[in-house]
């Protein structure tokens, strides 16, 4: 069975003044345990796209499915990662990643020591009663990824999580949190503005035109670079081969925005 599908899914945002078609028609499916990116100009609809997957927006037309039913609102299978953290600013980190567990009903003890055994796995040892502004922006986002995955969701949503990274903080985040979805067989959806980034952490890569967002083109990432860790793809000769080719289709589809 196919484990996520987007079906012909559309969306306007309707304002008092105008209506804006952020995507069209955006079909595609992804198997359980895949880790997919979504390269695109910006305002092409990719965090719109990720909101609809998460079900905080209804799409005007078409349907999101997970694992053959239609995904509802607040929907604990599908775990959201954003830019900024949002970490409660007055809670301390322990208090911060078991905020899922506790908003959802499900804050056992069991729940509560994996999230901590998992704090721990991704580094985070010994922080735990601190505040978020006691911590680096890298600590901060592992900070956010624990509280995601705390709730065990099936899906992460990843929306340009490492953006406001510095460069070597950010290729450090990537290998660990690769190697963390990989390790927990997560399924993940990446949307970045980083080419590299993307092929050096997916299995497949979307493109996505100027707004109104549709699908252009899908990339698969050769098996050699899938099968390593994003460090060792960098690299890899053939990811500097699949660079350039992304780099001139992504080029065109911003010369002709
Ligand atoms: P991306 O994440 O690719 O940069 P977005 O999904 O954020 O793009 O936005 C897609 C388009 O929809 C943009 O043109 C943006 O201005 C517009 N848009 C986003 N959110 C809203 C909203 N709440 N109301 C009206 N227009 C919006
Ligand atoms: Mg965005």
């Amino acid at each position: 069975m196919n484990f996520l599908v987007i079906d012909h899914v559309s969306h306007i945002y309707f304002t008092r003044q105008s209506a804006v078609t952020a995507l069209e028609n955006i079909s595609f499916t992804i198997e359980e345990g895949e880790f997919v990116s979504f390269l695109g100009p910006s305002g092409c609809g990719k965090t719109t796209l990720l909101s609809i997957i998460a079900a905080l927006i209804k799409p005007t037309e078409g349907t999101v499915l997970l694992e053959g039913n239609k995904i509802d609102s607040m929907n604990p299978s599908v775990g959201y990662m954003l830019q900024q953290d949002y970490l409660f600013p007055w809670k301390t980190i322990k208090e911060n990643i078991f905020l899922g567990l506790k908003i959802l009903g499900i804050d056992t003890s069991e729940a509560k020591q994996k999230a901590l055994h998992l704090l721990a796995d991704i580094g985070l040892k010994g922080i735990e009663k601190h505040y978020p502004h006691q911590l680096s922006g890298g600590m901060r986002q592992r900070a956010a990824l624990v509280r995601t995955l705390a709730t065990n969701p099936k899906i992460l949503l990843l929306d340009e999580p490492f953006s406001a990274l510095d460069y070597q903080t950010k290729l450090k985040l990537e290998e660990l949190v690769w190697k963390t979805l990989k390790e927990y067989k997560k399924t993940a959806l990446l949307v970045t503005h980083d080419i590299e980034e993307a092929i050096a952490m997916s299995d497949r890569i979307f493109l996505l035109s100027a707004r109104p967002g549709k699908l252009t083109q899908t990339f698969n990432v050769p098996q050699e670079l899938r099968s390593l860790s994003p460090f060792a793809a960098r690299q890899h000769p053939a990811f500097s081969e699949l660079f350039q080719f992304i780099w001139k289709e992504l080029d065109q589809l911003e010369t002709n925005k």
